[in-house]
């Protein structure tokens, strides 16, 4: 495998061509200059959405709301997870009460809601917070 992969940036959603050997190396983005794939959960927003889904990661989204416990209780298992699967799949957070739209166009009618994308489309989709390996596993039985 040495076709470079098309990733956008977690910074500025701008595409990226990275080498799939060099996944782990905290790539720098050829735009912005920030990490391509932080070992972080990045902040997803209504203009930057479509954007986001492109390329040949999976992107995993955290739909979540300050308002909500459960969602502020599941933040440091989805940090772990984020940190494990980096280069792996694409770890996003969406802030339901700042981006009503796109939380309604979703479908979003509890939080937390993890949706996985592939491709651009979603492949799968869970409500509530699951404990790290559970979490991990259910990535897994998605192929990731
Ligand atoms: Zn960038």
């Amino acid at each position: 495998m040495t076709d470079p992969l098309l990733i956008p940036c977690a910074q500025c959603a701008g595409l990226n061509r990275i080498p799939a050997a060099r996944l782990g190396d905290s790539p720098r983005c050829g735009h912005c200059k920030g990490a391509v794939l932080p070992p972080a959960p990045f902040d997803l927003n209504e203009a930057g959405f479509a954007k986001q889904l492109r390329g040949d990661l999976p992107l995993l989204v955290d739909v979540w709301a300050d308002w909500c416990g459960p969602c502020k209780a599941f933040a440091p298992i989805y940090q772990q997870a984020a940190s494990q699967l980096q280069g792996r799949c694409r770890l996003g957070k969406l802030d339901s009460e700042a981006n009503r739209n796109l939380a309604g166009q979703l479908g979003i009618r509890s939080i937390p809601t993890l949706i996985l994308f592939k491709d651009g489309k979603e492949v799968a989709r869970q409500s509530g917070a699951l404990p790290l390996p559970q979490l991990i596993g259910w990535l897994s039985s998605q192929g990731i």
